[in-house]
């Protein structure tokens, strides 16, 4: 067992509120921050949703579990009072460099010497952030995927200033809350996940937009030919179109085409993947 009990998470936007939901359903002490007490209302709305989907998709949620999670969260605005007990602080906030800097000077100031600060940032390195930590032994990366109760990866990835102690604490932390530990032992941008991802969905979309062969022949090759469930033009529906379509259109010469692309053949006509009803598939209604 870790030596961790409380936990804070900052942000109660889509990843906070799943990541401190799942540490409170997983039997831990919760305060999740927000900066208003406007926000925090809507968080409260936020968690009862995720205790409902907990209970249609979380085998034994339904049997009171999913009720006992919400009442171990707390809420609140003030980040003095959110962070003065707390064993590991997890930052769920907006991805912006400067404004998590910001953040994590004003924490430096307020948290116990014993917390440990664990981000959740997707593209952005711990390295960026650890100078502004006070702390950088007792800071790193614990970085969670949409849905964590489904899709549960924990990926712990530290600094070269990160304690192997508190990286240790924490993939044992992440197994407690039910995610499947994964640690990385040098900083990689995209972590595992995204750094297999990107360039093989990137790889689909030449071979499309090359003119080599259909969206959904790449995908046939792909299940066929591997055994995987899914092709890589699925997976662009489930995503998203934009999410690529934004990071293509900000890459080199190649990407730039792509992501022309893209726009021209989804984007612009409204295929935006399975949340607008068309993408590379028609789902209809
Ligand atoms: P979001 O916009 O849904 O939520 C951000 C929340 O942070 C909001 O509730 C906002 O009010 C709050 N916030 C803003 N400023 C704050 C501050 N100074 N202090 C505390 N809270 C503040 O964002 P999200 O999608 O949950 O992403 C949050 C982080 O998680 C990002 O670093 C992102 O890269 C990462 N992440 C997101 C996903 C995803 O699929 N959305 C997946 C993995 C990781």
């Amino acid at each position: 067992m870790s030596d961790i009990k409380k936990v804070t998470v900052l942000g109660t936007g889509v990843l906070g509120s799943q990541i401190a939901y799942q540490s409170a359903y997983s039997g831990f002490a919760v305060t999740a921050y927000d900066i208003s007490d406007e926000i925090l209302d809507k968080a409260r709305e936020r968690f009862a949703g995720l205790a409902a989907t907990y209970k249609a998709e979380v085998p034994g949620a339904a049997d009171g579990k999913a009720d006992e999670g919400l009442q171990r969260v707390s809420y609140s605005a003030d980040l003095a009072e959110a962070v003065g007990d707390a064993d590991i602080v997890i930052e769920a906030i907006p991805e912006v460099l400067s404004l998590k800097q910001e953040t994590y000077e004003k924490l430096a100031a307020l948290a116990p010497a014993k917390t440990i600060f664990a981000t959740n940032s997707s593209t952005l390195l711990p390295s960026d952030m650890k100078d502004f930590t006070g702390r950088p032994d007792r800071f790193l990366a614990l970085h969670f995927a949409n849905r964590v109760w489904q899709f549960n990866t924990g990926e712990v990835m530290g600094t070269e200033s990160t304690d192997p102690k508190v990286f240790d604490t924490v993939v044992e932390f992440a197994g407690e809350i039910g995610m499947v530990p994964i640690p990385i032992h040098k900083e990689k941008a995209g972590y595992v996940l995204n750094s297999l991802l990107v360039p093989f969905l990137n790889a689909a979309l030449d071979l499309a937009a090359g003119g080599y062969a259909e969206p959904k022949d790449v995908d046939n090759v792909w299940r066929i030919g591997t055994g995987a469930p899914v092709g890589p033009f699925q997976i662009y529906d489930i995503v998203g179109l934009n999410t690529p379509y934004n990071i293509l259109s900000h890459g080199g010469p190649e990407e730039q085409k792509l992501a022309a692309w893209l726009k021209e053949n989804y984007l612009d006509k409204g295929k935006l993947g399975i949340a607008s009803g068309e993408g590379f598939y028609n789902y209809g209604n």
